[in-house]
Formats: C-alpha cells, structure tokens, sequence
C-alpha cells in the first residue's frame, strides 16, 4: 500500500502504540487519585504536557488538552464571544477553514453573530491585509487557520496577530494549526494568536486527543466542560491518559530531526510537482506547507480518481477526509472552472514517504488520464 494521505490521519509508529499500550494496562491509576499510583500518574501527565507545550513554544500552564481538534476549535470560537460579548457580535474567518471552524460560526450566527467570510485568491493565498480590512470596532473573534488542509497554503498568522494588535486590540486571534503544528515553525508564545488549536492523529498520535493554546489575553474563560475541575477547571473528564501519552510520544518523535524531515518532505513536494506536471491537464493547485500537494487532473473527476488509484492501493484524497465525496468547500471557494474544479485531488506526505511512492502514484494518474475518458 502506498498513503499519501498524511493531512487525513496518519499512522501510528510502535513507539507511541507501546506507549499507550503500557498506560492502559500498567499506569492506569487516575490522574486525580491520591495513592502513589495516581500521584506518579499526575507527574507523568504533567511531564507529557511539558513535552507538547515545549514544540508548541508555550508554558505548560497555556496548554488544556482536548478530545480532539475539532473540539479545540469549537472551544476557541465560543470562548472569544463570550470574553468579547460586550464588545459586539462580529466574527472574520475564512470560506475554507476546516467545517469545526465555519460549523462553529455558523452555530454563532444562528445565535444573532454575523459572520464575513473571506476568500483567498485563486492560488489559494490570503492576505493579512485583506483580514485586517475586514476587522469592525465590533469583531469579537478573528479565527484564521494557519494551514490550509486541502490546499497546503499557509496564511500569515503572526502578520495578521500584529496588524490587529494595532487595529483592535480586544479582538481574539484563533488560529486551527491543526494542519501546521510540526510541518511549519511557530511558537505560540510568539505568535501573538490568543488560541491555537492541535490535533495529535496528524503528526503521528492517536486519534481522539487534540489540546488548545489558551494566551493570557483570555481572561477567566468559560469552563468547556464543568465538572470535576481537571485542565484547571476549563475542561473536566478524567484524563485521556494514554491518549496523551501517545501524543507526547509522536510529538517527541517528530522533534527529533525535524528540521530534516521537514526539508525532506518539501524536496518530496518539489518532485512531486515536477512529475506530476509532466502529465498532461495536470495543473497544480495553491502549496506552501511541505507536506501537501493539491492538483487538478483537469477534466477528470476528482472521486473516480482516488476509486481507481484507491483500488490499486495508492491512497489519495478528493479533498479533505472529512467531506465523504460531498463538493469540496475549500475548492469552490478558488472559483475555477468546473473542469479544473472537478479534477482536484490532494496528496500528503509524511516523514516515511519516499520517491518510490510519488512515482508510483505518478505513474498511477498517468494511466488513469490515458486510459479513462475525461468527462467534465
Ligand atoms: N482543522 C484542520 C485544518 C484539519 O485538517 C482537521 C482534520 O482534518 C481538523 C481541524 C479536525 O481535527 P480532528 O480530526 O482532530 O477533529
């Protein structure tokens, strides 16, 4: 089998499963339970935050773990409305935001919030510029997402924290770097964002567990989840501790030679984008982070490509996983022809991606652009 779907899901490496494994069967104890079991437990939670806080570049104590990123995401919108609730009822985000973001928004406009959705340009691109200019005395919440997921272009998120710092102070940043944690540098501290939301199944963890970046702007958030008082009283439920332990493990991991891999990947990319252009109607789409590549197979449909090269094991994906062969909201936002908006497929690399595999896949497309009539 040949996966090139890494910004779907990504496999989990031995290391981060025995991890897990041993936290579900020996160090079981609650986090919350005042025996030595327990005790050590809580230790531990607190050592595999420091580690996530560490690549996220922020203090531990900024960090509150979450089901996943949806959930993060969902969070940071509802936390900004109601910090900024008499400030107005405005929210700037983008048409191609992941749907944990534009659901989220389309929840708060159901509860009287207007919301402006902006439009990158046809390379996919947006604008710091174009955010701030959308910015109201009565914007509550900026959310832009630091990666797109379908497209792999990365939005200026640091710019955009300066600009709006100047322009409206009170408004809350959140970025979704759930596609840009570890395949694009940034610290959070640095960032200038008020919350970045993370998801650990992208970057080699399980799937289920995810944290959120809460910045000292946020002043006494609303508690996610009331409860039992756990993640300081913001998020109660007894810890996901082998989730987390998992997550700790593949953040460690991917830290390790980082700068490499990450260099690696984006000379993938690099070749990648020369033999797949070398096919004709191919036309590449947007790019940025090294470990997405989004094209058009202009005139062949998009879901009879990932059926065809699926069946011959190479895994690709018509857009992001999450819209189960529906049109893709992020591609009808770049207003292409149908042709081309039609034939959009996305690959993605991870760490154990080789050459063989981009060849293979090229050569897949191939057969399937000279054997298959084009039908858009
Ligand atoms: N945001 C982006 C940009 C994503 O790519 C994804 C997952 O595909 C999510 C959010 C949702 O993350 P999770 O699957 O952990 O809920």
């Amino acid at each position: 089998m040949i996966y090139l779907d890494h910004a779907a899901t990504t496999p989990v490496p031995r290391a981060v499963a025995d991890a897990m494994y041993a936290v579900l069967t020996e160090q079981f104890a609650n986090p919350s339970a005042q025996y030595p079991m327990g005790l050590e437990m809580k230790k531990q939670v607190a050592a595999w935050r420091r580690t996530i806080a560490g690549a996220l570049g922020c203090d531990p104590k900024a960090l509150a773990f979450t089901s996943c990123g949806t959930e993060g995401d969902n969070w940071a919108v509802r936390a900004a409305l109601w910090q900024n609730r008499h400030l107005g009822r405005h929210i700037v985000t983008t048409a191609v935001e992941h749907s944990a973001v534009l659901e989220a928004c389309r929840w708060a406009q159901q509860d009287g919030c207007e919301v402006t959705y902006l439009t990158p340009d046809a390379q996919g691109n947006l604008s710091a510029q174009a955010v701030l200019d959308a910015v109201r005395p009565d914007t509550a919440l900026v959310s832009i997402m630091m990666v797109n997921n379908e497209l792999g272009n990365v939005f200026p998120i640091a710019e955009i924290a300066r600009g709006l710092a100047a322009k409206n102070p009170k408004t809350l940043l959140h970025t979704d770097a759930v596609q840009g944690f570890l395949e694009v540098p940034f610290a959070a501290r640095t960032l200038g964002a008020d919350f970045v939301s993370v998801s650990a199944h992208k970057i080699g963890g399980p799937k289920g567990i995810g944290a959120l970046y809460v910045g000292p702007r946020v002043r006494n958030p609303r508690p996610l989840l009331p409860g039992g008082g756990q993640e300081d009283g913001l998020r109660s439920g007894t810890e996901a501790t082998a989730q987390i332990a998992g997550f700790a493990k593949a953040v460690e991991l991917r830290l390790s030679g980082l700068e490499e891999t990450l260099a690696r990947m984006a000379s993938l990319r690099d070749y990648a984008v020369e033999q797949l252009s070398a096919i004709p109607d191919v036309q590449i789409l947007g790019g940025g982070a090294p470990h997405i590549l989004a094209l058009s197979l202009a005139g062949w449909p998009s879901q009879n490509i990932v059926n065809d090269l699926g069946a011959q094991g190479i895994c690709i994906s018509a857009g992001s996983a999450c819209h189960q062969g529906k049109p893709s909201h992020v591609v009808a936002a770049l207003k292409l022809a149908k042709r081309v908006s039609g034939g959009v497929i996305r690959l993605s690399f991870g760490p154990e991606t080789t050459r063989d595999d981009i060849d293979q896949c090229a050569a897949a497309l191939r057969r399937h652009h000279d054997t298959r009539m084009p039908m858009l």
